[in-house]
């Protein structure tokens, strides 16, 4: 049986037009990331790995190219048919957590899932809970986001991610906010999450948070420079 790569990009360009400026921020990407790899993207600032993250999310689309998401096509989808796949196959995670500040913790967590027409209310609310007891989280149900420190504020927006059972999550610069010993806690959820079988793609510019994933891919100018596994010092000792 041969697999096919759960996220296809071939030939993708993006071009955004802002006050005739005209910039080319993805030039011809051909990439594909199979389910359970756990992929860094990493490059300067300005070299496009926001918008790359954001076409695999499909939170945006591309100029050129296509995208074929868990085999659907996803070119020609329009915004409602995208949002429904993105509901369901997506999870982010952002650098600011973006929970919502009128929301409680468990509201915040449940929201994507209400968009979702396949669950029930007490199916939601099952998944809830199970999402937040994975990052610990249980005893602040009814805390509104600003009453969190900001390494609770990243976890319960992991739950959020999560708690759909995602095929894929999506982290753009999941730490970056966060001091090293809450950094330490979410990079380490991360491994959790993937230990367990989810497919991470995470943008980030900090070496020691690349590290932790198995294949590095480095963006320039909008462009794929180079896409390697992570090389384990133990593994050259064979
Ligand atoms: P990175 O995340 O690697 O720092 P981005 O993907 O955010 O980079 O941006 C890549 C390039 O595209 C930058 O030059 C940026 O200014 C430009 N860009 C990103 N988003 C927009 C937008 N919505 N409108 C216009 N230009 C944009
Ligand atoms: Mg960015």
């Amino acid at each position: 049986m041969t697999t096919k790569p759960l996220i296809d990009l071939q030939g993708i360009k993006k071009v955004f037009y802002a006050n005739d400026i005209e910039t080319h921020a993805l030039q011809d990407i051909n990439l594909q990331i199979n389910r359970g790899e756990y992929v860094s993207i990493s490059g300067p600032s300005g070299c496009g790995k926001s918008t790359l993250l954001s076409l695999l999310g499909l939170l945006d689309t591309a100029s050129e190219g296509s995208y074929t998401l868990a085999g659907t096509p996803t070119t020609h989808l329009d915004r409602a048919q995208r949002a429904q796949i993105r509901n369901k196959e997506i999870g982010f995670i952002f650098q600011s957590f973006n929970l919502i500040s009128e929301l409680t913790v468990e509201e915040n967590v449940e929201l994507p899932l209400t968009y979702r027409k396949d669950l029930s209310v007490k199916q939601r609310s099952e998944m809830v809970k199970q999402a937040l007891a994975r990052v610990e989280m249980s005893h602040r149900l009814s805390h509104f986001p600003s009453q969190l420190s900001g390494g609770q504020q990243q976890r319960v927006a992991i739950a959020r991610a999560i708690a759909g059972s995602p095929s894929v999550l999506m982290a753009d610069e999941p730490t970056g906010n966060l001091d090293s010993k809450n950094a330490q806690i979410v990079m380490n959820l991360l491994d959790e999450l993937h230990e367990q079988g989810a497919t991470i793609c995470m943008v980030t510019h900090d070496p020691r948070s690349a590290s932790r994933a198995k294949r590095n891919i480095e963006i320039f100018d909008g462009k794929v420079v180079s896409d390697h596994p992570v090389v384990v010092p133990s593994a050259l000792a064979v």
